[in-house]
């Protein structure tokens, strides 16, 4: 379908998950071919020196824009919904936290931070916002509404993550973004565990909702992107800064995205299930002190997770009942189909030990045991289950 005006409003009627095949692609620009080819391109030439001077070319410079990085960006902002006014690609998600963050904040500026937020994102707001003047305040990510008592006359955003990084608080967007936009102040989200397939974060009071594109868009393991998707009070800040500072994606990693994209809502729901029964799997077990998913009743953010969302992934915590650190190692050294390893949303399940305690300075990290991060990937649920099981056995035998 050509990207017209009359596409768009074709596209809209249609549900996300179908749009995730239509979007980005135009087989009749391309020979016929399904899909849209990677542009390996830096250089542009112009037929005449007075082309050149009036920059009279559909595309500029590689860097700024070509056929590969308008499909993803084309499929992404179809993938955010109407409210999205554009999307900006950036080299990796912790990079697309950075440039949201530097879109919208400026010297003498004030921003409240969830404590729960993605750990290398909170580095970036100490090590690095802090050199530029801007004051950052964290707080519980609970807080809802109350938020307002934290606002000051100079917070220009407010950043929610939810739910949260290992720890997996759910937030009330809605209600926080209220209170944010009563202030004047942008709504940062980073919606990388939900995606917009099951939490459609500009619709639901973000400005500027963030994904680490290396987790469910590229869905393999083998790519670094990221993106921001920006409503029409945020976009031109967005594209200012990101093309200001020269921030751009390769090309394959790009087309790996796209690529990625057709097949999301598909994985996601296999992730979304086996992680749920997963998750009921190990609340039963005696070895476990509770399970943090969202999706369970037990969780104390079930029930805006249940009102604000429409799914959920496969990323969840579990806290041990009290073991030796030796015993909560062997049980992770005894499992074979769960990976020891950092990042996630790939096919493949990981399994890693956290303590959430060095970096949590609005809130108290106490879980009661030692926690465990899984990710639920697309293998046979019961030959997940028997890999527990196994790593139950191992955890036993090291008391
Ligand atoms: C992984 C992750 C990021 C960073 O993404 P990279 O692509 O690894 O830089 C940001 N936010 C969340 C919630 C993440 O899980």
């Amino acid at each position: 379908m050509k990207r017209t005006p009359e596409r768009d409003a074709t596209l809209s009627k249609l549900t996300p998950r179908t749009r995730l095949t239509v979007a980005g692609r135009d087989p009749f620009d391309h020979h016929g071919y399904v899909n849209t080819p990677v542009y390996h391109a830096s250089t542009l030439l112009y037929p005449t020196a007075e082309d050149f001077l009036a920059r009279r070319s559909r595309y500029k410079y590689g860097r700024r824009g070509t056929p590969t990085s308008e499909a993803l960006e084309d499929a992404l902002r179809q993938l955010e919904g109407e409210a999205c006014a554009g999307v900006a690609l950036l080299p990796s998600g912790l990079a697309a936290c950075s440039a949201a963050l530097l879109a919208v904040l400026r010297a003498g500026d004030h921003l409240l931070m969830t404590d729960s937020v993605y750990d290398p994102t909170r580095v970036f707001c100490d090590r690095i916002l802090s050199r530029y003047g801007i004051a950052v305040t964290y707080y519980d990510p609970h807080i809802g509404a109350d938020i307002a008592a934290l606002m000051q006359p100079n917070t220009r955003a407010v950043f929610v993550e939810s739910p949260g990084s290992l720890s997996f608080e759910i937030q009330d967007i809605p209600a926080i973004s209220a209170v944010a936009h009563a202030h004047g102040a942008r709504v940062l989200m980073d919606n990388t565990w939900a995606t917009p397939l099951y939490f459609p974060a500009l619709a639901r009071g973000v400005d500027l909702a963030i994904q680490s594109g290396t987790k469910y868009i590229g869905g393999h393991s083998d790519v670094m992107i990221g993106a921001v998707a920006a409503n029409a009070d945020t976009v031109r800040d967005l594209k200012e800064s990101v093309f200001t500072m020269g921030l751009c994606v390769g090309p394959d990693d790009m087309y790996l995205a796209l690529r990625g994209l057709r097949t999301l809502a598909a994985r996601l729901a296999v992730h979304q299930e086996s992680a749920l029964a997963v998750a009921r799997w190990l609340a039963a077990r005696p070895e476990v002190h509770a399970v943090l998913h969202p999706g369970l009743e037990s969780h104390p953010g079930h029930a805006i997770w249940k009102r604000d969302f429409s799914g959920a992934s496969g990323l969840f915590s579990i806290v041990l009942a009290p073991v030796p650190a030796a015993a909560a190692n062997a049980f992770l050294n005894a499992l074979t189909l769960f990976g020891i390893g950092a990042s996630w949303g790939g096919y493949e399940s990981l399994a890693i030990p956290f303590d959430c305690t060095a970096i949590r300075t609005a809130t108290r990290w106490a879980p009661g045991g030692p926690t465990i991060r899984l990710h639920v990937g697309l293998e046979d649920v019961g030959d997940l289950i028997a890999d527990l099981e196994r790593g139950f056995a191992a955890l036993a035998a090291a008391l």
